[in-house]
């Protein structure tokens, strides 16, 4: 904490990890050499940087930019870009070192990182968004490049965005390669990449289930955020016969009983994705629905609970709300959406919980299959990608299952996505030497 004062986000993502892995590395001394684990601790290189652009009225404003290398062991950093007027550096140095034990996890040669910026899309004009991705760009580019590092999508991070900084790269550059991910399909990417991290959440909650003869079919879905992954997340749960109860967003969640099936989804899509608005604008065609003002949906009674909107979304009052009520299985599609109070009420009381670092890697993963698309100069049909990234699903459970289950035949996920993660990057590390 000393060395990294006013960072609680980072310090809090470091000390989960190490509290899963040091118990591991009494049991394997190898990897308590050289300060391994307090190197991973230190990114490889931050970049902060001024980000000035222009608005529509020709007024002047001043962001900053961000990108943390976090770790490149075992490949290129790879992680995504958060525009949002929270973003400070402890926030992202605690994704880029998620991203890390995330990216370890996918079996995929990625390294971790992260990037972004404190500015604001919302109610930004899109050519104001361009001109912000063109100045963001100008910078990011000394950074990146496709083996070295390949940003991504987040909060604030889509398709609109990741078209702007990606011409402004090549303009820059004069290449055409392969240095983001998320990219639209005309210009290099992949299928399924925009619903992947959703579809990976429910994939993952399905093996979890599985361990106790039990399906989505017929469970009721409590889903928080209705952006990229909470969009997919939903589209997954209502495919398998699963019944979606809410959706939110920083104004508040909608709760309709009757269940958000796939019309009302598609209208939550258009509502966010073209006419960038409010989940509550929801209540303007489903009138049946209630909108819940600066609430969040943890009180709603439901067998899964998957959060998928932000960071510390979920504290330890509602996860014992949630398990009073019967939920039986926790999916994080955020990351660390789980509070450390919410995580341990939910490991007590043995229910199901997977860290997003296991369950929201199908994103990652699927972006490194749009990296091994882009060199190939070629591209998989959508069952191909969906099917590689069902079988990375499976795989991270497996692994989960192989570190984190106890004595008792309890599977501690959160152990076990830590432990996996942590040797394939320790032991790369230890084979390179003290760099
Ligand atoms: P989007 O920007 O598409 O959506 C974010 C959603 O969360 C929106 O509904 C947003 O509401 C809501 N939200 C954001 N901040 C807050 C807040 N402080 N309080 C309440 N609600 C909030 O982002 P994504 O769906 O891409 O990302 C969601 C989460 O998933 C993040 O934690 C991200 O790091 C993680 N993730 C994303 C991956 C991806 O592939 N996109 C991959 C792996 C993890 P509003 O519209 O009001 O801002």
């Amino acid at each position: 904490e000393k060395r990294n004062p006013n960072e609680p986000e980072f310090i809090q993502a470091v000390t989960e990890v190490a509290e899963a892995v040091l118990p591991f590395i009494e049991d394997n001394p190898k990897y308590g050499a050289d300060k391994l684990l307090e190197r991973m601790a230190e990114p490889e290189r931050v970049t902060m940087f001024r980000v000035p652009w222009t608005d529509d009225n020709n007024e002047v404003h001043v962001n900053r930019g961000y990108r943390i290398q976090m770790n490149s062991a075992i490949g290129p950093y790879k992680g995504g870009l958060r525009f949002h007027p929270t973003v400070n550096l402890s926030i992202l140095k605690f994704l880029a070192f998620e991203q890390t034990f995330k990216n370890s996890l996918t079996t995929l040669p990625m390294g971790g990182g992260k990037g972004g910026s404190d500015f604001d899309p919302k109610g930004k004009s899109d050519r104001e968004v361009m001109r912000f991705c063109q100045s963001f760009m100008t910078e990011l580019q000394r950074v990146i490049g496709a083996d070295t590092d390949v940003p991504a999508g987040d909060i604030g991070v889509g398709g609109r965005e990741i078209g702007y900084l990606f011409g402004q790269y090549k303009k820059i550059r004069n290449e055409f390669t392969g240095i983001l991910t998320g990219k639209g399909r005309s210009y290099g990417g992949s299928l399924i990449r925009p619903e992947a991290t959703g579809y990976g959440n429910v994939y993952f909650a399905e093996n979890m289930l599985k361990t106790r003869n039990e399906k989505i079919e017929g469970k009721t879905v409590v889903i928080s955020g209705s952006g990229n992954v909470a969009q997919y997340a939903a589209e997954k749960i209502i495919q398998l016969g699963g019944k979606v109860l809410t959706m939110s967003d920083s104004d508040g969640f909608i709760y309709d009983k009757e269940g958000i099936h796939a019309d009302k989804l598609a209208h939550i899509m258009y509502i966010k994705n073209e006419k960038r608005g409010r989940i509550k604008e929801y209540l303007e065609k489903y009138p049946e629905a209630t909108f819940h003002a600066d609430e969040r949906p943890w009180g709603i009674k439901c067998d899964i609970a998957l959060p998928c909107a932000t960071q510390n979304e979920l504290n330890g009052d509602e996860a014992k709300t949630l398990v009073d009520n019967g939920c039986m299985c926790v999916g994080e599609g955020a990351n660390m959406p789980c509070t450390p109070e919410a995580i341990e009420y939910f490991l007590e009381k043995k229910i199901l919980f997977s860290p997003g670092k296991a369950s929201n890697a199908g994103g990652v993963a699927t972006s490194g299959l749009e990296m091994s698309q882009n060199s190939l100069r070629y591209s998989w049909t959508a069952d191909e990608v969906d099917n590689r990234l069902h079988s990375i699903m499976n795989d991270i459970h497996e692994a989960c299952v192989q570190y984190g289950t106890d004595k008792d035949g309890f599977t501690d996920y959160v152990k076990g996505a830590n432990i996996a993660g942590f040797v394939k990057v320790a032991d790369a590390m230890l084979a390179q030497g003290i760099v």
